[in-house]
């Protein structure tokens, strides 16, 4: 059998990664995550998969493959795939992100994930928090340039820049031919220069399959103008100087560089930035990655400390691994006191504690995060605005995507040249065709679960 590739997710879709990768006998995935649209015909925000029926509730709509030697005994415990011993070999994970690998928690424990030292980090923070899909898992940890062996293959990680740190391409070399996996990738961001080492080392490796992310590969980009993570510092600071009171806004708690722009914009207009008890954890954990340079919980941001159980910010209604921030805690009397001195982070299911805030009108709503593309993101983008309507607070939207857009996409395969080009986490594989340095020489549109060779 000759090395081959099949796409179990990712194909036609933003999200939901899952490849499999075989050479004789070896079998690995690169990423097991869960796609945004699974199942939405099935299951909502009120109707959801049941934890307690493991994969059960998911291979009944086909949102997972049935795939044997892959799943651990309590995912199919109430199913027809039979449990036995592991015939995948690995899961090699790109990065932290849901789509990427939220499905590993279903995986056979006895299963070893490969991930970055940085996404081991991220790992341990939530999972003292909320739990990771990776707890029971055993983490080999890479960093870049590290190579590791996998039965027959050699994966060698290379850094890219992309909205969580930590983030990695690979190219992986078989007994007959070369891939190279992109994972997420972005050029527009503080580390952007992480994205060209990937696109160096891949091109020296004439690899003959890049398996390439095209989240913006797409007609109508809305991020056209593609804004960097240094303008979005630049706006921010404009929109901070100019406010006098609260200034309220919502971002992905895990985006680092997000935090970090943040913080120095907050800083500049001699504000504090406020984080949530999860981020401040997450915070915490990243010290001991030195390139991050994360703020420092207490001294550099402050936590926002909800009323709990009790509702009356008692040690005891705090989990454990919150107590230890309740001393750098700022409570909503305290944010309403200093609300001209504050630049306040609040995830959207966190809205209400604005009931008890009460900022004066006039304050400034600042939404990081990406426009809504579907109807449920539509959905929660008028509840947000009803909600700053409400305070009467000024609503702006500034962010920075986490994807390079298609022209930087195109130049990403000129500049590999591979012999074929399989498009994945992308809606239009079929535009990959018309990038402006012309069609890839091969283009091959996978097809859900049906291998490709790695050689054409
Ligand atoms: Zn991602």
């Amino acid at each position: 059998m000759k090395p081959s590739l099949t796409c179990y997710g990712g194909v036609g879709e933003i999200g939901g990664n899952k490849f499999l990768l075989e050479d004789r006998g070896t079998k690995v995935f690169l990423d097991f995550g869960t796609g945004f649209a699974d199942g939405i015909e099935f299951y909502d925000g009120s109707i959801k998969p049941r934890d307690v029926n493991g994969a059960g509730d998911l291979f009944e709509f086909g949102l997972l493959p049935q795939i044997p030697g892959l799943y651990s005994e309590r995912a199919l415990q109430n199913t027809s795939l039979r449990h036995t011993s592991p015939e995948v070999d690995a899961v090699v994970l790109s990065h932290y992100h849901w789509d990427h690998m939220g499905r590993i928690a279903h995986v056979d424990p006895r299963i070893p994930v490969y991930c970055g030292e940085t996404t081991e980090l991220i790992h341990r923070a939530s999972s003292e928090s909320s739990g990771s899909p990776l707890d029971d898992h055993e983490l080999r940890t890479f960093r870049t340039g590290m190579k590791f062996r996998v039965e027959q293959m050699e994966f060698t990680p290379v850094h890219v820049d992309h909205s969580i740190p930590g983030a990695y391409g690979f190219i992986i070399q078989t007994s007959e031919g070369t891939v190279a996996y992109t994972g997420d990738f972005r050029f527009h961001g503080r580390a952007g220069s992480l994205t060209d080492d990937f696109v160096m080392e891949a091109r020296t490796s004439a690899p003959d399959l890049l398996l390439t992310e095209g989240t913006r590969v797409n007609a109508t980009d809305p991020q056209k103008a593609n804004p960097s993570e240094t303008s979005v510092f630049e706006e921010t600071r404009r929109m901070v100087s100019d406010s006098r009171n609260l200034v309220l806004s919502t971002f992905r708690g895990n985006d680092v560089d997000r935090i970090n722009t943040f913080y120095r914009a907050a800083r500049t207009c001699d504000r504090r930035l406020v984080v949530s008890m999860r981020t401040a954890l997450l915070l915490e954990r990243l010290r001991s990655d030195r390139k991050l340079r994360v703020p420092r919980v207490g001294k550099d941001v402050g936590v926002y400390l909800r009323r709990k159980k009790s509702g009356r910010l008692d040690d005891r209604d705090y989990y454990p691994w919150e107590r230890p921030f309740i001393k750098h805690g700022i409570s909503a009397a305290e944010v309403r006191k200093s609300q001209g001195k504050l630049f306040l982070h609040l995830v959207v299911w966190n809205f209400p504690e604005l009931v008890d805030i009460k900022p004066d009108r006039g304050g400034t709503y600042i939404h990081s995060a990406t426009e809504a593309f579907n109807e449920e993101g539509e959905r929660e983008d008028t509840v947000v605005r009803n909600w700053i309507d409400h305070l009467g607070f000024t609503y702006h939207q500034i962010h920075a995507s986490g994807h390079a857009p298609m022209e930087e996409v195109g130049r990403l395969v000129a500049a590999i040249g591979p012999k074929t080009v399989v498009p994945i986490h992308t809606e239009h594989p079929e535009l990959f065709r018309e990038f402006r340095e012309g069609a890839p020489r091969r283009l091959v549109i996978p097809r859900k679960d049906a291998p490709l060779p790695i050689m054409s």
